[in-house]
């Protein structure tokens, strides 16, 4: 039987830097872009060779285009890579389409249009709390009715071949391969979704952030929450329906009101997968500068801003306990609008769930290829070089990997661990033992012992899963593991 194998290719080019971002992004001339598309082919072509194993050993069940903004590169590029992709591993493009789904993108569409054209969508409006909260109290009161109707219909005696029909859609969804690229807003029309759609892929990633105007001029992005709907919708329009839209939490001055209006609106249009991460201070950051430790070695909790000519206001980033408030939000509304989180920061509808960064968390052999990309082959971890140049001239050589690190027996059930107990589904302890012969109580039994009972995780036969608390402390759950297998 062929192994499962994901492919990551990173596309490092952005139209301008946002603040907070450390991810291996900038801009570029059109000619570099162009060079680094070739070196990418041909590191592409030479994969195979350069990780000594024959392409239909593999069987490859996700690519994941990502960057970067994979959107600001001409759409001839993508169709290139994944052709080139297609040459080299064989892999069956998807290409049924799912016919229920038309429905669903003329309703959102339909609820995005009213939601635009709505008197109290102006932009340049202020909210007080009162607005925000009874604003979101329509949505979750429209959303319920919904649902309501949902049930009606369920209880009229339509429900089984409904539920039926969509599990064997899910089912079919799930053979294919999924192919994702991210995108923002500003780089993406109907038009380079249309190519993306004849290209193969099959699920695109819009990072939005906020749907706080204010709140995305703060955060350097490029684009109006406007903006972002037109691109949304482009995507509809163009047959995407699994589309996931990344927002950010915990971000300096950041209102439960703010991110309650987002979520509102974002669970109006309702998109098939919301990723929701918390802003992380990253060093070498214009946000590090602004919000890092001070010379004293403490966070910087206020930064005074220019606001006009005379006024100047305050920022301030979040407590621990208010971000975690902020993400109780997130968990409790989305769930509350059908999603189901199925990873700590992750949320989506029945079937709807990343196979790509799900396989991520489960250990999945993957390739990363481009400048900076980390995979996972053989047992092997490495991350190609960061190094444009190094890059370009290197691109089908092994010599540009930054790091290689051989994974021992016990690294790889670590990792087994702290990855899979990321997911709400936990670590299966059958999949563990068949993985390493070896029962996970065996190796790992005193720990689950200690974080059952401080009722950090849930420890049962068939699996060990983080319990609510357990997320809350995740970062002390994972690390427990960490050198303690016996
Ligand atoms: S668009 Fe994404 S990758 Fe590009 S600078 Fe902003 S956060 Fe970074």
């Amino acid at each position: 039987m062929k192994k499962p194998l994901g492919i990551y290719v990173h596309i490092p080019f952005c139209i301008r830097k946002c603040l907070y971002c450390d991810f291996l992004s900038f801009s570029a001339e059109e000619t570099v872009k162009e060079r680094y598309i070739k070196a990418l082919l041909e590191e592409i072509e030479a994969a195979p060779v350069k990780f000594s194993f024959e392409p239909s050993e593999y069987e490859v069940k996700t690519i994941y285009i990502g960057g970067g903004t994979p959107s600001c590169v001409n759409e001839v590029y993508i169709n290139k890579i994944l052709c080139k992709l297609n040459e080299t591993f064989f892999y069956k493009k998807q290409v049924s389409p799912e016919k229920t789904e038309d429905l669903n993108i003329t309703q959102n569409r339909n609820k995005a249009e009213n939601y635009k054209t709505a008197p109290n969508r102006d932009k340049t409006e202020t909210f007080t709390k009162t607005d925000a909260c009874k604003r979101a109290d329509k949505c979750i009161n429209a959303d319920n009715k919904e649902h309501e109707v949902i049930t009606e219909q369920k209880e009229a005696g339509e429900p089984d071949s409904g539920r039926n029909l969509r599990k064997q859609m899910i089912r079919e969804r799930n053979q294919g391969i999924e192919i994702t690229i991210e995108v923002n807003p500003n780089t993406a029309e109907y038009e380079k979704f249309l190519s993306y759609k004849n290209a193969g892929i099959n699920r695109i990633s819009i990072g939005l952030q906020s749907a706080d105007d204010e709140e995305l001029k703060m955060l350097g992005r490029l684009h109006t929450w406007e903006e972002f709907l037109s691109c949304y919708e482009a995507a509809e329009r163009a047959g995407f329906s699994n589309i996931n839209v990344d927002i950010m939490t915990a971000l300096p001055g950041q209102k439960e009101e703010t991110l309650r209006d987002t979520l509102c609106k974002l669970t109006q249009l309702s998109p098939s997968h919301i990723s929701a991460y918390s802003l992380i201070l990253e060093e070498g950051t214009p946000f590090f500068e602004m919000y890092g430790k001070d010379a004293g070695g403490r966070f910087k909790k206020t930064v005074e801003t220019a606001d006009g000519l005379n006024n100047r206001k305050k920022a301030v980033l979040p407590s621990e306990e208010e971000e975690r408030a902020l993400y109780y939000l997130v968990r409790d509304e989305l769930k509350r609008h059908g999603y189901n989180r199925y990873e700590i920061s992750n949320f989506a509808r029945e079937g709807y769930e990343s196979r790509h960064n799900t396989s991520y968390w489960k250990r999945v052999p993957y390739l990363g290829l481009g400048l900076g990309a980390s995979g996972l082959i053989n047992e092997v971890r490495y991350k190609n070089t960061t190094d444009m140049n190094t890059y370009l001239a290197n691109s089908e050589s092994r010599s540009f990997f930054e790091e290689e690190i051989c994974l021992s027996l016990t690294d790889r059930m670590e990792e087994t661990m702290f990855l899979g107990l990321r997911m709400s589904e936990g670590v299966s302890k059958a999949a563990f033992s068949d993985c390493y012969g070896k029962s996970m109580d065996e190796v790992y039994g005193r720990v689950l012992d200690k974080l059952e009972k401080e009722e950090l995780i849930l420890n049962t036969a068939e699996r060990a899963a983080l319990t609510d608390k357990g997320i809350d402390y995740g970062n002390y759950v994972f690390s427990r593991f960490v050198g303690s297998a016996v």
